[in-house]
């Protein structure tokens, strides 16, 4: 799983491996992530590759914000031409943490400003009261066990968010979780950034705001 975060999307995924990577023993099954992140400017389109390369047989994924947008189109028919899964989020990553804590609402016009002080502020989100400033953006400790047993609600909400799409024909009930698998035939980059639930036409960068990383823990039984 490639992003470009320097600490909290790796610190995220390393939680997941921590939390649920050994299974539950009643059915859901062991994974382990390997978080692939590199310091300085990666675009988009650059992480898809990054994903590309590393994963080899294993399932690939790209995790990316709306505030890196400049060649996320170019991203996506790159994603949809590997295979490689995406989670989008706008504004940003920062949003899938928020809504472990709260809903949210509302066009954020690409800026994550309002979401991380929304994300300080959120009742139960105690250990979120600094982040961000002076530059610690981890997600470790205290802040984990504040995540702690809230993925469903984090996926309700994020789910929500695709159902109050401003497109109106988006609907997560459409969304896919499991494995793309091998080609079958080619898809189009509208095609494959349907897979979040949002409509074939609903275009990327107008689902404000809104985040993928929920079909991620779907896709290794979590929360659903
Ligand atoms: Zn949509």
């Amino acid at each position: 799983m490639a992003c470009e975060g320097e600490a909290t999307e790796p610190d995220y995924l390393d939680y997941l491996n921590e939390r649920f990577g050994d299974g539950d023993g009643r059915g859901r099954r062991p994974f382990r992530i390997q978080p692939v992140s590199r310091r300085n400017g990666r675009t988009p389109s650059g992480i898809v590759e990054a994903a590309c390369q590393a994963a080899g047989e294993d399932e690939a994924w790209a995790l990316f914000d709306r505030d890196q947008w400049k060649d996320i189109p170019q991203a996506v028919e790159a994603a949809a031409r590997g295979r490689v899964e995406m989670a989008l989020s706008h504004p940003s990553f920062d949003l899938w943490l928020l809504l472990h804590f709260q809903a949210f609402g509302g066009a954020q016009s690409g800026s994550g400003k309002l979401v991380v002080e929304k994300l300080r502020q959120a009742r139960g989100a105690d250990a979120f009261r600094e982040y961000d400033r002076k530059g610690d953006k981890s997600v470790r400790g205290a802040r984990r066990e504040a995540l702690k047993d809230r993925e469903s609600k984090a996926v309700a909400h994020a789910r929500s968010l695709v159902a109050s799409c401003a497109h109106g024909a988006c609907d997560p009930g459409r969304a896919e979780t499991a494995p793309a698998g091998a080609a079958e035939r080619t898809v189009s980059s509208q095609e494959w950034a349907a897979r979040s639930g949002h409509a074939v036409d609903c275009q990327v960068l107008r689902r404000d705001p809104s985040t993928d990383v929920w079909r991620l823990l779907v896709s290794l039984g979590i929360g659903s």
